[in-house]
């Protein structure tokens, strides 16, 4: 986008500064669109980003008919957490756990989120159910594996998270709000059923 122009001939200081001056505007407008996308505490994707992100990827999987897969995370027992702990102690944990997720997740086209409070979410652009559920395995284990200390825990002595996984064929009949319901059904599922767990949104019924 043209936001100067300069009448030639120029005098090189004046060209000079003009660039300068465009160059930090950039930089400037690259900075606010990073933060307008990032969560400000743990400096992964936000909410904003993930919905911006499940809308394109599910448009473009009804386009290339592939499936598309979602990993809905919530941290157990996070408000004994914070009771015991103290809330600068908590947002510490929510650091470390976005780190693990993210450090976790390896081709490039998949997004992890910070959903909203202790909730995170990943996106899987054109996998299934198997590959999902294997990914969801892992993040799983890798948070257990942090062995952060959680004495306050119903589930263990460390910080767990409970996980549920949806997989769909993108079709013009569902909308990508179906994906998400499906996958917090199955975390719901993990939650009932003694958290610290994956559960597929096909092993939950209807
Ligand atoms: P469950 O095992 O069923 O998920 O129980 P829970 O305690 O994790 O769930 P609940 O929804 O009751 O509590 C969520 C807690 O997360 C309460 C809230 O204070 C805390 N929380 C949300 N956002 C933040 C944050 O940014 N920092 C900190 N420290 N705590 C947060
Ligand atoms: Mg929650
Ligand atoms: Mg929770």
């Amino acid at each position: 986008m043209a936001t100067d122009f300069i009448t030639k001939p120029g005098s090189p200081p004046v060209v000079r500064a003009r660039v300068k001056n465009h160059i930090e505007l950039k930089r400037y407008r690259d900075f606010l669109t990073e933060i307008a996308f990032v969560d400000g505490l743990t400096q992964i994707p936000n909410r904003r980003r993930y919905d911006e992100f499940l809308d394109t990827e599910w448009r473009r999987a009804i386009r290339q008919e592939s499936s598309l897969s979602m990993i809905l995370m919530d941290i157990d027992h996070f408000k004994q957490f914070n009771d015991t702990y103290g809330h600068l102690e908590g947002d510490r944990c929510l650091q470390e756990v976005a780190a693990a997720l993210e450090k976790t997740l390896h081709r490039p086209a998949d997004l992890a989120a910070r959903y909203g409070g202790e909730e995170f979410a990943c996106l899987l652009p054109e996998t299934d159910m198997t590959g999902a559920m294997h990914l969801a395995e892992k993040l799983r284990t890798a948070i257990e594996q942090l062995k952060l200390p959680h004495k306050s825990s119903l589930t263990a002595e460390y910080v767990t998270i409970s996980v549920g996984v949806s997989s769909v064929m993108a079709t013009t009949e569902q909308t990508s709000e179906d994906l998400f319901k499906l996958a917090d059904k199955a975390l719901y599922t993990a939650k009932e059923t003694g958290r610290n767990k994956v559960v597929s949104a096909n092993d939950c019924g209807d």
